[in-house]
Protein backbone atom coordinates (compact mmCIF):
# COMPACT_ATOMS: atom_id res chain seq x y z
CA UNK A 1 0.00 0.00 0.00
CA UNK A 2 1.38 3.16 -0.88
CA UNK A 3 0.70 6.26 1.21
CA UNK A 4 -1.32 9.32 0.51
CA UNK A 5 0.94 12.10 -0.92
CA UNK A 6 -1.51 15.03 0.20
CA UNK A 7 -4.90 14.69 2.12
CA UNK A 8 -8.03 16.96 1.12
CA UNK A 9 -7.57 19.77 3.80
CA UNK A 10 -11.37 18.71 5.55
CA UNK A 11 -10.47 15.15 5.28
CA UNK A 12 -8.35 13.53 8.55
CA UNK A 13 -6.15 10.48 7.96
CA UNK A 14 -7.31 6.79 7.60
CA UNK A 15 -5.31 4.81 10.82
CA UNK A 16 -5.55 0.94 11.10
CA UNK A 17 -5.13 -0.30 14.18
CA UNK A 18 -3.42 -3.89 13.88
CA UNK A 19 -1.74 -4.05 17.36
CA UNK A 20 -5.13 -3.59 18.88
CA UNK A 21 -6.59 -6.21 16.85
CA UNK A 22 -3.80 -8.60 17.52
CA UNK A 23 -3.99 -8.43 21.18
CA UNK A 24 -6.92 -6.93 22.17
CA UNK A 25 -6.08 -8.06 25.71
CA UNK A 26 -3.32 -5.15 25.98
CA UNK A 27 -5.55 -2.72 24.06
CA UNK A 28 -7.92 -0.90 26.36
CA UNK A 29 -10.53 1.39 23.93
CA UNK A 30 -10.46 5.28 25.15
CA UNK A 31 -10.27 8.65 24.26
CA UNK A 32 -8.15 11.80 24.93
CA UNK A 33 -9.43 14.67 27.54
CA UNK A 34 -10.52 17.84 25.08
CA UNK A 35 -7.51 20.40 24.67
CA UNK A 36 -9.50 23.98 26.16
CA UNK A 37 -7.05 25.86 24.05
CA UNK A 38 -4.78 23.91 21.41
CA UNK A 39 -1.82 25.56 19.94
CA UNK A 40 1.01 24.31 17.79
CA UNK A 41 4.47 24.75 19.30
CA UNK A 42 6.22 22.57 16.81
CA UNK A 43 5.69 20.53 14.12
CA UNK A 44 8.08 18.05 11.94
CA UNK A 45 7.40 18.51 8.62
CA UNK A 46 9.71 16.04 7.21
CA UNK A 47 7.97 13.38 10.00
CA UNK A 48 4.44 14.68 8.65
CA UNK A 49 5.12 14.02 4.75
CA UNK A 50 7.06 10.82 5.19
CA UNK A 51 3.38 9.67 7.08
CA UNK A 52 1.41 10.87 4.04
CA UNK A 53 0.20 13.69 6.52
CA UNK A 54 -0.33 17.30 4.95
CA UNK A 55 1.35 20.06 7.13
CA UNK A 56 -1.28 22.47 6.41
CA UNK A 57 -3.80 20.17 7.24
CA UNK A 58 -2.92 19.67 10.32
CA UNK A 59 -2.14 23.54 11.30
CA UNK A 60 -5.97 23.67 10.94
CA UNK A 61 -8.31 23.65 13.61
CA UNK A 62 -8.99 20.02 12.79
CA UNK A 63 -5.65 19.27 12.17
CA UNK A 64 -5.05 20.45 15.83
CA UNK A 65 -8.12 18.46 17.19
CA UNK A 66 -6.23 15.18 15.63
CA UNK A 67 -3.08 16.15 17.20
CA UNK A 68 -4.41 15.97 20.07
CA UNK A 69 -6.91 13.01 19.99
CA UNK A 70 -10.24 15.14 19.99
CA UNK A 71 -10.87 14.75 16.49
CA UNK A 72 -11.05 10.61 15.74
CA UNK A 73 -10.51 9.69 11.86
CA UNK A 74 -13.60 7.20 10.98
CA UNK A 75 -12.33 3.41 11.57
CA UNK A 76 -9.67 4.88 14.29
CA UNK A 77 -9.45 2.72 17.64
CA UNK A 78 -7.39 5.05 20.04
CA UNK A 79 -6.47 2.66 23.05
CA UNK A 80 -4.06 2.50 26.15
CA UNK A 81 -1.88 0.29 25.53
CA UNK A 82 -1.09 -2.14 28.70
CA UNK A 83 2.42 -2.96 30.22
CA UNK A 84 4.40 -4.46 33.01
CA UNK A 85 7.76 -3.34 33.84
CA UNK A 86 10.79 -3.44 35.59
CA UNK A 87 11.58 0.10 37.03
CA UNK A 88 14.78 0.68 39.04
CA UNK A 89 14.71 -2.92 39.31
CA UNK A 90 11.56 -3.33 41.17
CA UNK A 91 8.73 -4.97 39.15
CA UNK A 92 5.05 -3.66 38.80
CA UNK A 93 2.60 -5.74 37.11
CA UNK A 94 0.52 -3.22 35.59
CA UNK A 95 2.03 -0.16 34.54
CA UNK A 96 0.57 1.03 30.99
CA UNK A 97 -0.16 4.06 28.83
CA UNK A 98 -1.23 6.29 31.92
CA UNK A 99 -1.26 9.89 29.93
CA UNK A 100 -0.75 8.74 26.49
CA UNK A 101 -2.71 6.87 23.84
CA UNK A 102 -2.42 4.74 20.77
CA UNK A 103 -4.42 6.35 17.73
CA UNK A 104 -3.31 3.72 15.90
CA UNK A 105 -1.14 2.95 12.49
CA UNK A 106 -0.16 4.98 9.39
CA UNK A 107 2.11 3.72 6.61
CA UNK A 108 5.67 5.53 5.47
CA UNK A 109 6.21 6.22 2.27
CA UNK A 110 8.07 3.21 1.84
CA UNK A 111 5.66 1.19 3.26
CA UNK A 112 6.64 1.12 7.02
CA UNK A 113 4.05 0.42 9.46
CA UNK A 114 4.69 3.43 11.81
CA UNK A 115 2.28 3.89 15.74
CA UNK A 116 1.14 7.52 16.18
CA UNK A 117 1.02 7.75 19.59
CA UNK A 118 -0.21 10.68 21.96
CA UNK A 119 1.73 11.47 25.58
CA UNK A 120 -0.22 14.00 27.45
CA UNK A 121 -3.73 13.68 26.60
CA UNK A 122 -5.44 12.81 29.75
CA UNK A 123 -6.20 10.32 32.25
CA UNK A 124 -6.45 6.68 31.69
CA UNK A 125 -7.07 3.83 33.52
CA UNK A 126 -3.68 3.22 34.25
CA UNK A 127 -3.00 6.72 35.09
CA UNK A 128 -2.83 5.22 38.83
CA UNK A 129 -1.90 8.22 41.08
CA UNK A 130 -0.37 10.81 37.90
CA UNK A 131 -2.42 13.26 36.43
CA UNK A 132 -2.51 12.05 33.22
CA UNK A 133 -0.68 15.54 31.64
CA UNK A 134 2.57 16.84 30.62
CA UNK A 135 4.17 19.90 30.41
CA UNK A 136 5.50 21.94 27.23
CA UNK A 137 8.98 21.80 28.32
CA UNK A 138 9.27 18.01 28.89
CA UNK A 139 7.13 17.55 25.79
CA UNK A 140 9.62 20.23 23.89
CA UNK A 141 12.26 18.58 25.03
CA UNK A 142 11.33 14.75 23.40
CA UNK A 143 11.15 16.45 20.22
CA UNK A 144 14.58 18.01 20.72
CA UNK A 145 16.24 15.30 21.03
CA UNK A 146 14.51 12.79 19.50
CA UNK A 147 15.15 15.20 16.31
CA UNK A 148 18.72 15.32 17.30
CA UNK A 149 19.11 11.27 17.63
CA UNK A 150 17.32 10.42 14.30
CA UNK A 151 19.83 13.26 12.79
CA UNK A 152 22.96 11.31 14.46
CA UNK A 153 21.45 8.62 13.00
CA UNK A 154 20.23 6.45 16.05
CA UNK A 155 17.32 4.34 16.07
CA UNK A 156 14.31 6.35 17.65
CA UNK A 157 10.86 7.33 18.10
CA UNK A 158 10.10 10.63 16.31
CA UNK A 159 8.45 13.61 17.34
CA UNK A 160 5.29 14.42 14.96
CA UNK A 161 4.36 17.74 16.73
CA UNK A 162 4.19 19.32 19.82
CA UNK A 163 0.56 21.03 20.60
CA UNK A 164 -0.19 23.18 24.06
CA UNK A 165 -3.60 22.19 25.31
CA UNK A 166 -4.13 25.92 26.92
CA UNK A 167 -4.65 23.61 30.49
CA UNK A 168 -2.56 24.12 33.24
CA UNK A 169 -0.19 21.07 34.69
CA UNK A 170 0.39 21.33 38.26
CA UNK A 171 4.00 20.80 39.24
CA UNK A 172 6.15 22.01 41.69
CA UNK A 173 4.99 24.89 39.77
CA UNK A 174 2.15 25.66 37.54
CA UNK A 175 3.52 25.13 33.78
CA UNK A 176 1.34 25.52 30.66
CA UNK A 177 -0.06 21.79 29.00
CA UNK A 178 1.07 20.16 25.85
CA UNK A 179 0.64 17.09 24.24
CA UNK A 180 2.80 14.75 22.02
CA UNK A 181 1.88 13.52 18.92
CA UNK A 182 5.11 11.11 18.36
CA UNK A 183 5.49 8.42 15.68
CA UNK A 184 7.72 5.01 16.73
CA UNK A 185 7.83 2.01 14.30
CA UNK A 186 5.76 0.18 17.23
CA UNK A 187 5.65 0.76 21.00
CA UNK A 188 5.68 -2.98 22.09
CA UNK A 189 8.47 -3.13 25.03
CA UNK A 190 10.02 -5.70 26.77
CA UNK A 191 7.24 -4.90 29.53
CA UNK A 192 4.57 -5.26 27.04
CA UNK A 193 5.73 -9.19 27.14
CA UNK A 194 6.12 -8.87 30.83
CA UNK A 195 2.81 -7.78 31.08
CA UNK A 196 1.35 -10.64 28.28
CA UNK A 197 2.84 -13.61 30.23
CA UNK A 198 1.67 -12.84 33.73
CA UNK A 199 -2.23 -12.39 32.40
CA UNK A 200 -1.67 -15.50 30.19
CA UNK A 201 -0.14 -17.33 33.77
CA UNK A 202 -2.86 -16.01 35.36
CA UNK A 203 -5.37 -16.98 33.22
CA UNK A 204 -5.27 -20.94 33.49
CA UNK A 205 -4.68 -21.17 29.60
CA UNK A 206 -1.26 -23.26 28.44
CA UNK A 207 1.69 -20.75 29.20
CA UNK A 208 2.22 -20.23 25.33
CA UNK A 209 -0.30 -22.25 23.17
CA UNK A 210 -0.78 -21.47 19.46
CA UNK A 211 -2.94 -18.76 19.65
CA UNK A 212 -2.47 -17.34 23.21
CA UNK A 213 -1.53 -13.90 24.15
CA UNK A 214 1.91 -14.23 24.25
CA UNK A 215 2.14 -16.23 21.17
CA UNK A 216 -0.17 -13.31 19.13
CA UNK A 217 2.12 -10.72 20.22
CA UNK A 218 5.07 -12.17 19.65
CA UNK A 219 3.91 -12.86 16.08
CA UNK A 220 2.83 -9.52 15.78
CA UNK A 221 6.42 -7.86 17.08
CA UNK A 222 7.72 -10.41 14.51
CA UNK A 223 6.08 -9.41 11.40
CA UNK A 224 6.70 -6.02 12.35
CA UNK A 225 10.36 -6.15 13.01
CA UNK A 226 11.78 -8.72 13.28
CA UNK A 227 10.36 -10.67 9.75
CA UNK A 228 13.55 -12.79 9.35
CA UNK A 229 12.60 -15.00 12.29
CA UNK A 230 9.33 -15.97 10.56
CA UNK A 231 11.77 -17.49 8.66
CA UNK A 232 13.20 -19.71 11.09
CA UNK A 233 11.19 -22.74 11.35
CA UNK A 234 9.25 -24.31 13.99
CA UNK A 235 7.73 -21.99 16.10
CA UNK A 236 10.11 -22.43 18.98
CA UNK A 237 12.67 -21.37 16.91
CA UNK A 238 11.18 -18.23 15.06
CA UNK A 239 10.67 -17.60 18.77
CA UNK A 240 13.94 -18.07 19.37
CA UNK A 241 14.77 -15.60 16.68
CA UNK A 242 13.16 -13.06 17.76
CA UNK A 243 14.73 -12.88 20.94
CA UNK A 244 18.39 -12.85 19.21
CA UNK A 245 16.94 -10.14 17.04
CA UNK A 246 15.81 -7.99 19.91
CA UNK A 247 19.00 -8.43 21.67
CA UNK A 248 21.17 -7.60 18.66
CA UNK A 249 19.32 -4.58 18.20
CA UNK A 250 19.21 -3.09 21.98
CA UNK A 251 22.78 -3.92 21.55
CA UNK A 252 23.32 -2.00 18.32
CA UNK A 253 21.72 0.60 19.93
CA UNK A 254 22.98 0.96 22.82
CA UNK A 255 26.14 0.75 21.66
CA UNK A 256 25.05 3.61 19.77
CA UNK A 257 24.27 5.59 22.71
CA UNK A 258 27.67 5.02 24.44
CA UNK A 259 29.41 5.65 20.90
CA UNK A 260 27.90 9.20 21.37
CA UNK A 261 27.94 9.98 24.80
CA UNK A 262 23.90 9.54 25.38
CA UNK A 263 22.96 8.66 28.69
CA UNK A 264 18.58 7.81 28.16
CA UNK A 265 18.28 7.75 32.49
CA UNK A 266 15.45 5.75 32.61
CA UNK A 267 16.32 2.14 31.49
CA UNK A 268 12.95 0.27 32.68
CA UNK A 269 12.11 -2.55 30.96
CA UNK A 270 8.47 -0.48 29.95
CA UNK A 271 11.14 1.57 27.98
CA UNK A 272 12.99 -0.97 26.72
CA UNK A 273 11.27 -1.44 22.63
CA UNK A 274 11.28 -4.65 21.02
CA UNK A 275 12.56 -2.98 17.61
CA UNK A 276 15.51 -1.65 18.86
CA UNK A 277 14.25 2.35 19.00
CA UNK A 278 15.01 5.06 21.61
CA UNK A 279 12.25 5.29 23.67
CA UNK A 280 10.96 8.07 26.23
CA UNK A 281 12.98 10.97 26.79
CA UNK A 282 12.72 11.77 30.47
CA UNK A 283 15.75 12.47 31.88
CA UNK A 284 18.24 11.94 29.70
CA UNK A 285 21.28 13.83 28.65
CA UNK A 286 24.65 13.94 26.71
CA UNK A 287 27.55 13.71 28.67
CA UNK A 288 30.38 17.11 28.77
CA UNK A 289 33.16 15.48 30.56
CA UNK A 290 33.71 12.06 30.17
CA UNK A 291 32.72 9.78 32.96
CA UNK A 292 31.52 6.30 33.17
CA UNK A 293 29.51 6.88 36.14
CA UNK A 294 27.83 9.93 34.59
CA UNK A 295 24.41 10.11 36.07
CA UNK A 296 22.14 13.13 35.89
CA UNK A 297 18.45 12.50 37.23
CA UNK A 298 17.42 13.49 39.99
CA UNK A 299 15.31 10.17 40.37
CA UNK A 300 18.31 7.74 39.63
CA UNK A 301 19.90 8.72 42.90
CA UNK A 302 22.04 5.03 42.93
CA UNK A 303 23.38 5.62 39.71
CA UNK A 304 21.62 2.12 38.22
CA UNK A 305 21.01 3.60 35.03
CA UNK A 306 24.62 5.80 34.79
CA UNK A 307 26.51 6.78 31.52
CA UNK A 308 28.86 3.80 31.25
CA UNK A 309 26.52 1.03 33.49
CA UNK A 310 23.92 0.80 29.95
CA UNK A 311 25.19 -2.00 28.52
CA UNK A 312 25.21 -4.25 31.59
CA UNK A 313 21.37 -2.68 32.26
CA UNK A 314 20.57 -3.41 28.68
CA UNK A 315 21.25 -7.01 29.42
CA UNK A 316 19.23 -7.49 32.46
CA UNK A 317 16.50 -5.86 30.66
CA UNK A 318 16.73 -8.51 27.84
CA UNK A 319 17.16 -11.27 30.53
CA UNK A 320 13.68 -9.93 31.62
CA UNK A 321 12.34 -10.10 27.69
CA UNK A 322 13.89 -13.95 27.68
CA UNK A 323 11.98 -14.80 31.00
CA UNK A 324 8.97 -13.30 29.77
CA UNK A 325 9.45 -15.37 26.59
CA UNK A 326 10.20 -18.91 27.93
CA UNK A 327 6.77 -20.41 27.52
CA UNK A 328 7.40 -19.89 24.11
CA UNK A 329 11.23 -21.08 23.35
CA UNK A 330 10.73 -24.88 23.92
CA UNK A 331 8.81 -27.45 22.00
CA UNK A 332 5.66 -29.55 23.71
CA UNK A 333 6.63 -33.02 24.88
CA UNK A 334 4.91 -34.07 28.09
CA UNK A 335 7.61 -33.17 30.70
CA UNK A 336 7.54 -29.81 31.64
CA UNK A 337 10.17 -30.00 33.99
CA UNK A 338 12.29 -30.92 30.91
CA UNK A 339 10.35 -28.50 28.60
CA UNK A 340 11.58 -25.45 30.81
CA UNK A 341 14.87 -26.30 31.08
CA UNK A 342 15.00 -26.97 27.64
CA UNK A 343 13.65 -23.04 27.37
CA UNK A 344 16.35 -21.98 29.53
CA UNK A 345 18.88 -23.21 27.70
CA UNK A 346 17.78 -21.56 24.58
CA UNK A 347 17.43 -18.42 26.45
CA UNK A 348 20.84 -18.62 28.09
CA UNK A 349 22.36 -19.22 24.62
CA UNK A 350 20.61 -16.46 22.99
CA UNK A 351 21.23 -13.46 25.95
CA UNK A 352 25.13 -14.35 25.13
CA UNK A 353 24.71 -12.59 21.68
CA UNK A 354 24.28 -9.56 23.46
CA UNK A 355 27.73 -9.47 24.47
CA UNK A 356 29.41 -10.17 20.97
CA UNK A 357 27.02 -7.70 19.32
CA UNK A 358 27.79 -5.21 21.79
CA UNK A 359 31.40 -5.94 21.79
CA UNK A 360 31.93 -5.58 17.53
CA UNK A 361 29.63 -2.46 17.36
CA UNK A 362 30.79 -0.74 20.15
CA UNK A 363 34.86 -1.58 18.75
CA UNK A 364 33.92 -0.91 15.26
CA UNK A 365 32.12 2.69 16.21
CA UNK A 366 35.33 3.57 18.26
CA UNK A 367 37.66 3.00 15.40
CA UNK A 368 35.51 5.15 13.22
CA UNK A 369 35.45 7.42 15.54
CA UNK A 370 39.18 7.60 15.84
CA UNK A 371 39.13 7.64 11.60
CA UNK A 372 40.12 3.94 11.44
CA UNK A 373 38.60 1.03 9.55
CA UNK A 374 38.12 -1.51 11.87
CA UNK A 375 38.26 -4.65 9.26
CA UNK A 376 42.08 -2.70 7.56
CA UNK A 377 43.76 -2.41 10.53
CA UNK A 378 46.10 -4.39 13.21
CA UNK A 379 43.30 -4.84 15.86
CA UNK A 380 46.14 -5.78 17.86
CA UNK A 381 47.70 -2.78 17.84
CA UNK A 382 44.89 -0.39 17.09
CA UNK A 383 42.87 -1.85 20.43
CA UNK A 384 44.75 -0.79 22.83
CA UNK A 385 45.60 2.65 21.01
CA UNK A 386 41.25 3.02 21.25
CA UNK A 387 41.53 1.83 25.17
CA UNK A 388 44.26 4.51 25.97
CA UNK A 389 42.18 7.21 24.64
CA UNK A 390 39.36 6.00 26.54
CA UNK A 391 41.22 5.83 29.89
CA UNK A 392 43.38 9.30 29.09
CA UNK A 393 39.54 10.97 27.97
CA UNK A 394 38.20 9.51 31.63
CA UNK A 395 41.33 10.60 33.67
CA UNK A 396 41.63 14.03 32.07
CA UNK A 397 37.65 14.46 32.05
CA UNK A 398 37.92 15.56 28.62
CA UNK A 399 34.45 17.12 26.75
CA UNK A 400 33.29 13.53 24.70
CA UNK A 401 32.18 15.61 21.88
CA UNK A 402 34.91 17.72 21.30
CA UNK A 403 37.50 15.39 21.73
CA UNK A 404 36.37 12.92 18.96
CA UNK A 405 35.49 15.86 16.45
CA UNK A 406 38.77 17.40 16.78
CA UNK A 407 40.17 13.99 15.71
CA UNK A 408 39.40 14.89 12.17
CA UNK A 409 41.43 18.21 12.54
CA UNK A 410 44.19 16.06 14.18
CA UNK A 411 44.03 13.33 11.41
CA UNK A 412 44.29 16.10 8.90
CA UNK A 413 47.44 18.26 10.12
CA UNK A 414 49.18 14.93 11.34
CA UNK A 415 49.82 16.83 14.64
CA UNK A 416 47.97 16.23 17.83
CA UNK A 417 47.62 20.24 18.22
CA UNK A 418 43.54 20.00 17.94
CA UNK A 419 43.62 17.89 21.01
CA UNK A 420 46.34 18.39 23.42
CA UNK A 421 45.34 21.66 25.17
CA UNK A 422 41.98 19.74 26.07
CA UNK A 423 43.86 18.13 28.25
CA UNK A 424 44.68 20.48 31.27
CA UNK A 425 45.96 17.87 34.17
CA UNK A 426 49.79 18.36 32.93
CA UNK A 427 50.31 14.22 33.83
CA UNK A 428 47.60 13.16 31.32
CA UNK A 429 48.64 15.98 28.76
CA UNK A 430 51.97 14.20 28.69
CA UNK A 431 50.25 10.73 28.14
CA UNK A 432 47.97 12.09 25.45
CA UNK A 433 51.17 13.66 23.68
CA UNK A 434 53.04 10.00 23.54
CA UNK A 435 49.86 8.29 22.29
CA UNK A 436 48.80 10.76 18.94
CA UNK A 437 51.78 9.40 17.34
CA UNK A 438 50.91 6.05 18.19
CA UNK A 439 47.65 6.64 16.68
CA UNK A 440 48.48 8.76 13.37
CA UNK A 441 50.83 6.09 12.35
CA UNK A 442 47.83 3.58 12.31
CA UNK A 443 46.85 6.25 9.28
CA UNK A 444 43.71 7.72 10.45
CA UNK A 445 40.97 9.48 8.22
CA UNK A 446 39.87 12.37 8.80
CA UNK A 447 36.95 12.59 6.50
CA UNK A 448 35.35 9.12 8.25
CA UNK A 449 35.89 11.10 11.85
CA UNK A 450 34.17 13.58 10.67
CA UNK A 451 31.80 11.62 9.48
CA UNK A 452 31.38 9.80 12.34
CA UNK A 453 32.04 12.68 15.69
CA UNK A 454 29.14 15.14 15.54
CA UNK A 455 29.83 19.07 16.27
CA UNK A 456 26.41 19.64 17.63
CA UNK A 457 24.57 17.54 20.22
CA UNK A 458 21.96 18.82 22.17
CA UNK A 459 24.09 19.92 25.35
CA UNK A 460 22.12 19.61 28.60
CA UNK A 461 22.89 24.04 29.00
CA UNK A 462 21.44 24.47 25.64
CA UNK A 463 18.26 22.12 25.80
CA UNK A 464 17.77 23.94 28.94
CA UNK A 465 17.91 27.45 28.28
CA UNK A 466 15.79 26.65 24.82
CA UNK A 467 12.57 24.74 27.68
CA UNK A 468 12.73 27.74 29.62
CA UNK A 469 12.37 30.69 27.30
CA UNK A 470 9.61 28.55 25.77
CA UNK A 471 7.87 27.93 29.34
CA UNK A 472 7.67 31.45 29.45
CA UNK A 473 5.79 31.79 25.74
CA UNK A 474 8.96 32.35 23.49
CA UNK A 475 9.78 29.63 21.03
CA UNK A 476 12.76 31.09 19.00
CA UNK A 477 16.04 29.30 21.25
CA UNK A 478 14.19 25.78 20.89
CA UNK A 479 13.57 26.33 16.99
CA UNK A 480 17.37 27.16 16.27
CA UNK A 481 18.49 24.05 18.76
CA UNK A 482 16.36 22.23 16.82
CA UNK A 483 17.90 23.31 13.08
CA UNK A 484 21.22 23.05 15.45
CA UNK A 485 20.89 19.08 15.99
CA UNK A 486 19.35 18.54 12.77
CA UNK A 487 22.41 18.63 10.70
CA UNK A 488 25.25 17.50 13.80
CA UNK A 489 27.67 16.55 11.47
CA UNK A 490 28.21 20.26 9.72
CA UNK A 491 30.10 22.89 11.07
CA UNK A 492 27.85 25.65 9.94
CA UNK A 493 29.45 29.32 10.81
CA UNK A 494 27.64 30.97 13.44
CA UNK A 495 26.45 28.05 15.18
CA UNK A 496 29.71 28.31 16.97
CA UNK A 497 27.99 28.46 20.69
CA UNK A 498 26.24 25.03 19.65
CA UNK A 499 29.34 23.20 19.35
CA UNK A 500 30.83 24.23 23.05
CA UNK A 501 30.95 22.71 26.32
CA UNK A 502 28.54 24.45 28.97
CA UNK A 503 30.14 27.31 31.17
CA UNK A 504 31.30 26.64 34.48
CA UNK A 505 28.96 28.48 35.57
CA UNK A 506 26.22 25.99 34.26
CA UNK A 507 27.37 23.72 37.11
CA UNK A 508 26.40 20.07 37.53
CA UNK A 509 23.44 18.56 36.03
CA UNK A 510 20.66 17.00 37.42
CA UNK A 511 17.38 16.51 35.24
CA UNK A 512 13.98 16.24 36.65
CA UNK A 513 12.23 13.44 35.76
CA UNK A 514 10.92 15.07 32.51
CA UNK A 515 7.50 14.74 33.30
P1 LIG B 1 7.55 7.16 31.71
O1 LIG B 1 8.47 7.59 32.80
O2 LIG B 1 7.02 8.29 30.87
O3 LIG B 1 8.09 6.05 30.89
O4 LIG B 1 6.27 6.60 32.47
C1 LIG B 1 6.26 5.51 33.34
C2 LIG B 1 4.84 5.16 33.71
O5 LIG B 1 4.23 6.22 34.46
C3 LIG B 1 3.91 4.93 32.54
O6 LIG B 1 2.99 3.96 32.94
C4 LIG B 1 3.26 6.28 32.37
O7 LIG B 1 2.05 6.20 31.67
C5 LIG B 1 3.06 6.71 33.80
N1 LIG B 1 3.00 8.17 33.96
C6 LIG B 1 4.03 9.04 33.94
N2 LIG B 1 3.60 10.31 34.15
C7 LIG B 1 2.26 10.24 34.33
C8 LIG B 1 1.23 11.21 34.58
N3 LIG B 1 1.50 12.49 34.73
N4 LIG B 1 -0.04 10.75 34.68
C9 LIG B 1 -0.33 9.45 34.56
N5 LIG B 1 0.59 8.49 34.31
C10 LIG B 1 1.87 8.87 34.20
MG1 LIG C 1 7.76 5.00 29.39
Amino acid sequence: MSAPTSLPTTGAPGLTHAFADAVPELALPWQAEPAPAPSLLALDEDVSSDLGLDPAWLRTDDGLRFLTGTLVPDGARPVAQAYAGHQFGGYSPRLGDGRALLLGELRTRDGQLRDLHLKGSGRTPFARGGDGLAAVGPMLREHVISTAMHALGVPTTRALAVVATGSDVQREVVLPGAVLARTASSHLRVGSFQYAAAVEAGSGAAPGAPGGLLARLAGHAIARHHPVAAEAGSPAAQHRALLEEVVAAQARLVAQWVLLGFVHGVMNTDNTTISGETIDYGPCAFIDAYDPLASFSSIDTGGRYAYGRQPGIAEWNLARFAEALLPLLAEGGDDDGARTDRAVAVATEALGGFRTVFGSAFAVGMHRKLGLDARAVDRAVSGPVVDELLALAADGRVDHTTLYRRLGEAARTGTGDAVLPLFTDPAVRSRAQAWVPRWLALGPDAELADRTNPVVVPRNHLVEEALAAATEGDLAPVERLVDAVSRPFEARPGLERYAEPAPASFGDYTTYCGT
